[in-house]
């Protein structure tokens, strides 16, 4: 589409002139330009009770150009010392960016190692997507929560801190006992000491920052072997109630129904970590999903683990591209559904989410700005474009085209631009016909089946609306009616009481007598 094309030119000429930001549609001054992280190690001790964090920061990166200063990105904290290549650097700060300046310049191409020394108090990021609750560290008191989607990461550590620079991680973090740290990928290590544990968690596929998680709280965790040989662990805080851990139970189906239908998981472990917090909903953090208190349903953990695939593995290459994210991460969710609850109940899911995105006017997912980047536009309008490119396709089709996406661009990121090329090679100009609108019209296309069914509803509401008020009036009438009654009563002397005495000078006093 020309509106993207033109976007996307814009984006090369803000990456050639400043180091501040990879000039993102949504969030331009979020990553770096000139630098491409490899990877982190990062090495972090922390004290849940005060929220203290004491970090080493080890970056290998590789310079795009020739540097003699470049930026990573830092919210907060404060910043001890910095090595580049095992010298001294200098460095100053300046809202996120941190500007480094290397003792000496780094040429185009070469890798160095980059050294950070940090420590302080890690606060929640705040951000136009998610303006309530804002993103990345989330401390309540004794346990510590990451949900960092879009740009939380920069909150806990520094960091090329966008979805373009996937990097290998692995950490290395020290609480005090009881607690538990958990991280993406596998359990490498653990190094025990009287008061403290050192958990060790290696990833071994590159990961984009904002799906880094860390979990510190006292865990109930199971584990155990997929079918397919997977190896799955459900995290469960303590905290956590019983009955919200039932649906976790259904990790391995929802797993192998991907796999099916979409191709191999794409990580070496899996799982799920249950939090008791008010977070922000729930969030695909890779190998290991976060949830807030209550968001632990089936249909939520289909979402996040189908973003394991959508998402994770390919990932977005400007957060302008989300719907490649949410709206494919959603609609294989339903189709998780449908795979196990059948037709009719796959059918009800679409009209009804068809109906809600009329009533809220969602806009096309295509032509969004950053506040609706999580709303309606990506989660209820958004799935029908891949409904209605699968209805034309046909089942065997649109799977074929869903795998050669995850193909294409397994582990590295991809834009919404590249979906409709891989539509129009593999669907050409019907397919497209049919996708299309769905994204990119101003107002929602209509569909007769599910209008009839939204005029049905309406019908309704306005019935149950009537009836309500008719229930009302009826009640305020009665309410009348007894007040009526009660004045009616005091009005008139109760034959039981003693008469005046007209001696004392009193006289009972005139009340207005009813109905005036
Ligand atoms: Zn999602």
């Amino acid at each position: 589409m020309g509106f993207i094309a033109v976007l996307g030119s814009g984006l090369l000429a803000l990456v050639a002139s400043d180091p501040a930001g990879v000039g993102d549609a949504y969030y331009p001054g979020y990553g770096n330009a000139g630098i491409d992280v490899l990877s982190y190690e990062l090495d972090l001790t922390i004290e849940p009770s005060a929220n203290a964090l004491k970090g080493v920061a080890a970056i290998r990166m590789r310079a795009t150009s020739d540097l003699s200063l470049f930026h990573l990105d830092l919210v907060g904290l404060d910043v001890d010392a910095i090595e580049v290549g095992g010298e001294a650097a200098t460095f100053d700060r300046d809202g996120r960016e941190l500007r480094i300046t290397p003792a000496r310049a780094i040429a185009a191409d070469s890798e160095v190692d980059v050294l950070v020394r940090y420590h302080g108090e890690p606060e929640v990021v705040p951000d136009p997507a998610v303006p309530v609750e804002g993103v990345g560290w989330f401390w309540n008191g004794d346990a510590i929560w990451v949900m960092s989607e879009p740009g939380g990461s920069a909150g806990f550590f520094p960091c090329n801190d966008h979805p373009l620079d996937k990097a290998l991680f692995s950490f290395r973090v020290r609480v005090p006992r009881p607690l538990q740290a958990v991280a993406n990928g596998k359990l490498v290590e653990l190094l025990e000491e009287e008061d403290a544990r050192t958990y060790v968690w290696s990833a071994r596929d590159p990961m984009a920052t904002y799906l880094v998680t860390i979990a510190i709280a006292e865990f109930d965790s199971e584990t155990w072997t997929s079918p397919s040989g997977l190896e799955i662990t459900n995290w469960f805080t303590k905290k956590s109630r019983e009955s919200s851990r039932k649906a976790f139970q259904k990790t391995d189906e929802i797993l192998e129904y991907f796999s099916s239908a979409f191709g191999p998981y794409p990580f070496e472990i899996a799982g799920n970590i249950l939090t008791n917090a008010r977070v922000p909903g729930a969030l695909e953090t890779q190998t290991k999903p976060v949830y807030g208190a209550g968001t632990g349903t089936e249909e939520v953990i289909a979402h996040e683990l189908a973003h394991q695939w959508f998402g994770n593995a390919v990932c977005v290459e400007d957060w302008n591209d989300i719907w490649i994210n949410e709206g494919v991460a959603e609609y294989a969710a339903w189709m998780y559904l449908e795979s196990q609850e059948g037709a009719e109940a796959f059918a009800k899911k679409l009209k009804e989410t068809y109906a809600m995105a009329r009533a809220m006017k969602a806009t096309p997912p295509g032509h969004m700005t950053v506040r609706q980047m999580f709303g309606a536009a990506v989660y209820l309008r958004g799935p029908f474009a891949l409904h209605f490119l699968r209805r034309q396709l046909g089942d065997e089709r649109f799977l074929a085209l869903m795998r050669r996406w995850m193909s294409d661009h397994l582990h590295g990121n991809a834009s919404l631009e590249d979906f409709l090329a891989l539509v129009d090679e593999l669907g050409g100009k019907d397919a497209r016909a049919a996708l299309d609108p769905w994204l990119f019209d101003e107002s929602m296309p209509s569909v007769a089946e599910w209008d009839a069914y939204v005029e049905e509803r309406r019908k309704d509401q306005e019935a149950r609306r009537a009836l309500r008020e008719a229930e009302r009036a009826e009640r305020e009438a009665l309410r009348k009616a007894q007040q009526a009654e009660e004045d009616a009563k005091k009005n008139t002397p109760k034959p039981e009481e003693p008469a005046k005495d007209g001696a004392s000078g009193e006289s009972k006093p005139d009340k207005p007598s009813d109905g005036r």
